[in-house]
């Protein structure tokens, strides 16, 4: 079995990567031990249980929001939904557009994925400036839903990420 310790020290650094200047947290070594998988979705399960909150949705943000999510939803037995990039799903869907480093960028989720008054935990893995997540707060939002924790494995604490969120916010690990 693993310790949550343990788990933290699975994530790697990768310097100057995917452009120089970039230091890449990689969190797919976790990915490679069940028994860390276990530790860590039942650990995000607890933290999310201690808010005493009702959960009837976990959101996950493209991409790697999609590892973690389906897991935590469902160890609580609720809906899974996923927030893609634009263009990704079809249908009725819900869209904000957000800025990113270079231009703006678009995030969308299907119409019918959560119901009013539904209340969400947002999943991605790392929080950095909190665009994402601020952009997926908004498109819970709109689809009438409310967003009770979000929940990242990694915070880039110095972006002061969380500023831009509304939600109370969970990391794992602070770097
Ligand atoms: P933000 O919108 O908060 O500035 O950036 C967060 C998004 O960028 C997340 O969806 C996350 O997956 C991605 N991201 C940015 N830097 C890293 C990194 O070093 N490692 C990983 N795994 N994802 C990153």
């Amino acid at each position: 079995a693993y310790t949550i310790e343990q788990v933290k020290a699975l994530v790697r650094e990768f310097v100057d990567f995917p452009s120089k200047g970039i230091v890449f947290r990689d969190i797919f070594p976790i990915f490679r031990e069940p028994a860390a998988v276990e530790c860590l979705v039942s650990h995000f399960v607890e933290r999310i249980q201690a808010t005493g909150q009702q959960i009837d949705v976990v959101v996950g943000l493209d991409a790697r929001g999609f590892l973690l999510g389906p897991l935590i939803a469902l160890r609580l037995g609720v809906s899974f939904a996923p927030v893609r990039k634009g263009g990704k799903l079809p249908g009725s869907v819900a869209q904000v557009t957000y800025e990113k480093e270079y231009g703006a960028d678009v995030f969308e989720m299907e119409a019918d994925s959560l119901t009013k008054g539904q209340r969400v935990v947002i999943v991605d893995d790392l929080l950095a400036t909190g665009g994402s997540c601020g952009a997926a707060e908004e498109l819970v939002r709109k689809l009438g839903g409310v967003v009770v924790l979000d929940a990242f494995i990694i915070r880039l604490a110095e972006l002061n990420g969380d500023k831009r969120l509304e939600a109370p916010v969970y990391a794992l690990i602070d770097c």
